[in-house]
């Protein structure tokens, strides 16, 4: 699989095990998207052009003549008689919501620099119900996060821990803090031209604890390949806690350890992480209200998407609609079991 080199991360470029290709994006501006998908005739085209960018195929016996069924995007193949739909494995599969209005959804998305909010989406969209607009934004985070979990991190690596939750008026904060979620963050760090230290791509996840068993699985799908001997994370910069130094000694890293002797400045020191869950959390306290901590993963995961897309400012629309037609979606009930039974504790 070739790899492709990028700010000190790394990413898979196409696969030829399922046949996907390397991807070509392009820019598009408001006004080209409005022409672009202005009816649902030219919504379902241009995911018939993802789909089969060479012509229809057959999902069962690749052959390529068939019958168009319906105006919603459903093909009969000429042979066999299968039936494929358009939408089929994408996150419109049997939607009854209109693709206009699901791009439109992706579109915002895609270009917000800090989230938009569901009431927000429901009054431009004029869906007044919130449970289908909330599931329509976690479904496209969903997409975010599966596209993002591709990419991989290397050369020094910036770790630290962050909690999430309600204010705890005991003031107790750091490990230990009760009825706080934690979240391990990773940021990979690289020099530029001028000398200057900037962050590469961001990784964030929530976890049961920061031991070192929970650190060393997160850098083993981060970019730590010990199978092949091959490791793609060199070095990583942490606070000293034990269990970075443990990971660091068993994969063989080295290990940049600051010393916090005020917390108070543990920003500066290391700065990238600090700087992620700073704008995390002003997402979370101002679009979104505060989020239920179930869920706070995803949005996570649209954090670091965002963050980690944000080089390709133009494209984002065009890479997030792709991104929502080729992963695997989830399902309405999945995400909304867990959420609406119980609400857990707000993460602010
Ligand atoms: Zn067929």
């Amino acid at each position: 699989m070739p790899i492709d080199i990028t700010h000190q991360a790394y990413y898979p470029v196409g696969n030829s095990a399922t046949g996907e290709r390397a991807l070509v994006y392009r820019e598009i501006s408001l006004l080209e998207f409005q022409d672009q998908f202005n009816s649902e005739k030219k919504c379902l085209d241009y995911l018939f052009s993802v789909r089969w960018p060479d012509g229809f195929r057959c999902p069962r016996c690749s052959h390529s003549q068939y019958y168009k069924l319906t105006p919603r995007g459903l093909y009969k193949c000429q042979s066999c008689g299968y039936q494929a739909s358009v939408t089929a494995g994408t996150i419109f599969h049997r939607t009854k919501v209109p693709l206009q209005k699901w791009f439109w959804l992706i579109y915002r998305m895609a270009i917000s620099k800090t989230g938009v909010s569901i009431a927000e989406m429901g009054r431009e969209l004029q869906i007044r119900d919130y449970k289908t607009i909330w599931v329509m934004a976690h479904k496209v985070r969903e997409a975010m996060a599966q596209r993002d979990a591709r990419y991989r991190l290397a050369g020094l690596v910036e770790m630290d821990e962050s909690f999430f939750g309600p204010k705890s008026r005991e003031g107790k904060r750091g490990r230990g803090s009760e009825r706080k979620t934690t979240v391990l963050i990773a940021v990979s760090v690289y020099t530029d031209k001028q000398g200057l230290e900037k962050p590469g791509f961001a990784h964030a996840q929530v976890v049961t604890d920061a031991s070192a068993e929970v650190i060393s699985g997160m850098m083993d799908r981060l970019g730590v390949v010990q199978e092949d001997k091959e490791s793609m994370i060199q070095k990583i910069r942490t606070d000293g806690w034990k269990s970075y130094g443990k990971t660091a000694k068993d994969k063989n890293l080295e290990h940049h350890r600051v010393i916090l002797m005020n917390p108070k400045i543990a920003g500066h020191l290391l700065p990238w992480t600090h700087r992620f869950v700073s704008n995390v959390k002003g997402v979370l306290r101002g679009p979104h209200r505060g989020v239920s901590a179930k869920h706070l993963q995803r949005y996570l995961s649209e954090a670091c998407y965002r963050f980690n897309c944000r080089y390709w400012d133009h494209q984002l629309f065009n890479r997030l609609l792709f991104a929502c037609t080729v992963g695997k979606p989830i399902t309405r009930d999945s995400l909304l079991a867990p959420a609406i039974a119980t609400c857990g504790e707000l993460c602010q």
